[in-house]
């Protein structure tokens, strides 16, 4: 995988002029600032691609919930890695452990983002804003200790959210289209077919790499390569907000996102 190498950043340069009045006579001061910023900079981390946003297409941001794990989240990235993909893994706290934190470290070392899905996994909106500080800080700290930085986009466990919870947690709200890949019923052939019939640009698709998912493994051997033919390009979602321009809502606003372009809050 192509890894970020420096001297791609673009440099912009500003003429700031500024007028004083000294004593009787007006001065002009004309200051050239010349800023170097490298689209690594812009993910605050090098193990992103350095890319411009304009040289972006179409995209979309895979997302996987509920590891990571020893067992399905590396046969992920295996694909991820054939194929030359990038997603993001929102994870639960309680499941990270010595072992699985090493699975996590190589999601981030092949330029994969790794979120935060709370500690507990609970429903949030049964709990005060202090647990839910509390599922939260443990989560960031805990990933911030295996990779070197917190968690940039939360998902709520069962998309279950209330103001308490926008109010309390500053980090971008994330849904996405799912194909109810949790459901052992669900085919991986109707994985495939769903998840295929509603892919956009810009959109967060949101699946699952719990323990023994892997029919969602055999799935992904089709969607990753079929929205490559596509012309779509797999990004995080700190490249997918940036390849078009958006800035994620992180404050109060009751916002949570199934594509990164979407009007309204949800
Ligand atoms: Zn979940």
């Amino acid at each position: 995988m192509a890894m970020m190498t420096s001297g791609c950043g673009s440099s912009e340069s500003s003429s700031v002029t500024e007028s004083r009045t000294e004593g009787t006579t007006t001065v002009s001061v004309t200051t050239t600032v010349t800023t170097t910023t490298t689209p690594a900079e812009t993910f605050g981390t090098t193990q992103h691609p350095a890319k411009e946003a304009s040289e972006y297409g179409k995209v979309i941001a895979l997302t996987f919930d509920d590891g990571p794990n020893t067992t399905c989240t590396p046969l992920v990235l295996d694909l991820l890695e054939k194929y030359n993909a990038r997603a993001s893994f929102f994870v639960i706290g309680d499941n990270i452990t010595e072992e699985s934190a090493q699975v996590m470290k190589r999601a981030y070392g092949m330029g994969c983002e790794i979120n935060s899905h709370s500690r507990t996994h609970s429903d949030m909106k049964k709990m005060t804003a202090e647990e839910i500080k509390a599922e939260m800080s443990y989560t960031s700290e805990l990933v911030e200790k295996y990779i070197g930085e917190p968690p940039r986009f939360f998902r709520p466990p069962y998309i279950a959210v209330n103001q308490t919870m926008f109010d309390s947690i500053d980090l971008p709200f994330i849904n996405g289209k799912g194909c109810n890949d949790w459901e052992e019923k669900v085919t991986a052939q109707q994985r495939i077919d769903k998840v295929l019939e509603v892919a956009e640009d810009g959109d967060i698709i949101l699946l699952h790499d719990q323990p023994s998912n892997y029919q969602t493994v055999e799935a992904l051997e089709t969607i990753i390569p079929e929205l490559q033919k596509q012309g779509y390009e797999l990004v995080t979602l700190t490249e997918l907000f940036y390849a078009k321009g958006i800035t994620p809502v992180s404050d109060s606003t009751p916002k949570i996102y199934s594509n990164c372009m979407q009007e309204g809050n949800w």
